[in-house]
């Protein structure tokens, strides 16, 4: 095989990449927004048995931030997402960026007779609960209980507190595999990818990336903007090949893919933003000092002022934007409340001598939203 052709077999088990083995791999994992692909990198079988499950992982780590940004993927909505509030009680956030209460279920005698108490995240869950009591009660009415449903979205009223952190042997592999992936669609042959490819085929390896706040390695950064991106550069004098891949505007590593390399000059980033898709332009420090970089590998990169900066860009953002969705959310839900009670189909005109009604129920459903955003704003006092 032509070496300069080494992109056209699996860079894990070197199976040529034709056919079935060919699979189109995600430069940055969609589960988190990202829409780059290369077909040049491993084949469909290492993807499925190896690097899916590293990306689901890190999926997961970073699904709060997918779920208040309200992500798009080209698959499917993210998972719901239990959340704690710094009060103790729990909450699942789901995608439309609403939380509903922790499913629960209780029973009691009351005057001789069982009654049963459920919370249910979705309308799902609720009549799939209600069909399971169904089952075990032959006397229980079905029928009557699934048209009694009750829907409550829930507004948080105490703050959620969320873990901030990335990382761990599979996510650490999804985080490196970004940056082989990136590599391959830039056309860097398989065989100078160094210590980074060691890494992902062997379950011992030391990382070959550290978490970089040492400072601010993206050079014009927009501070209202969050964005994925995945930096590709080769530096001849220290024969090094390396990537920056940054998350949510918050997380950021540094991956020295190769320190013998020998490849083609690169300096290439590609940089999206994960509720749109749309590419932006990212500009990362070419120039990073030797002893910035040694540190961040060794995993001296933390400096919590630096860290600490990060945080406070991106989660004002995050946060702004969640709002924003819960109030979209609660309009539309008070919309459709007042056209369901006023038997006004979709599409169909409100009839003017029922505007005022029309408005007064939708601001019924609108307003415990509103009292949540005072009393929110009150304790920010
Ligand atoms: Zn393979």
């Amino acid at each position: 095989m032509d070496k300069e052709d080494s992109y056209k077999v699996c860079a894990f088990c070197n199976v040529d990449l034709v056919g079935q083995s060919r699979s189109q791999e995600h430069v940055i994992p969609n589960s988190i927004g990202g829409r780059l692909k290369t077909a040049e990198f491993i084949c469909a079988r290492c993807n499925n048995t190896k690097g899916d499950s590293w990306d689901s992982e890190l999926a997961q780590q970073l699904n709060w931030f997918s779920l208040s940004l309200g992500i798009t993927r080209e698959r499917g909505l993210p998972p719901g997402q239990l959340v704690n509030t710094v009060d103790g009680r729990q909450y699942t956030l789901l995608p439309d960026g609403s939380f509903s209460p922790k499913s629960s279920y209780s029973e009691e005698l009351v005057d001789g007779k069982k009654r049963i108490h459920i919370v249910a995240a979705s309308v799902r869950e609720a009549k799939k609960r209600l069909s399971g009591v169904a089952k075990k009660h032959p006397t229980f009415n079905l029928e009557q209980a699934l048209s009694e449903l009750e829907i409550q979205t829930a507004y948080l009223d105490s703050p959620l507190t969320v873990e901030l952190s990335l990382g761990g042997k599979a996510s650490g592999r999804s985080l490196v595999k970004t940056a082989l992936a990136f590599a391959s669609y830039c056309r860097v042959p398989h065989r100078e990818f160094g210590k980074a490819l060691d890494y992902l085929l062997d379950a011992q390896a030391e990382p070959p990336y550290g978490h970089a706040y040492l400072s601010d390695l993206v050079i014009n950064r927009d501070s209202k903007t969050i964005f994925h991106c995945v930096a590709l550069k080769s530096d001849s004098d220290k024969n090094r090949l390396w990537s920056y891949i940054e998350y949510f505007g918050m997380f950021r590593v540094l991956v020295l893919i190769n320190d013998n390399y020998v490849g083609p000059v690169i300096d290439e980033t590609y940089a999206i933003n994960p509720i749109t898709g749309e590419e932006i332009e990212v500009e990362v420090n070419s120039n990073i000092a030797d002893e910035e970089f040694i540190k961040v590998i060794s995993g001296y990169g933390i400096d919590p002022v630096v860290q600490r900066a990060a945080a406070d860009l991106a989660l004002p953002i995050l946060i702004e934007r969640s709002e924003q969705r819960t109030l979209e959310g609660a309009v539309r839900a008070g919309f459709a409340y007042a056209a369901k009670t006023l038997g006004i189909a979709e599409g169909e005109e409100i009839p003017i001598e029922r505007a005022k009604e029309f408005t007064a129920l939708m601001m019924e459903k609108i307003t415990p939203y509103l009292s949540h955003l005072i009393r929110s704003n009150r304790q920010h006092l």
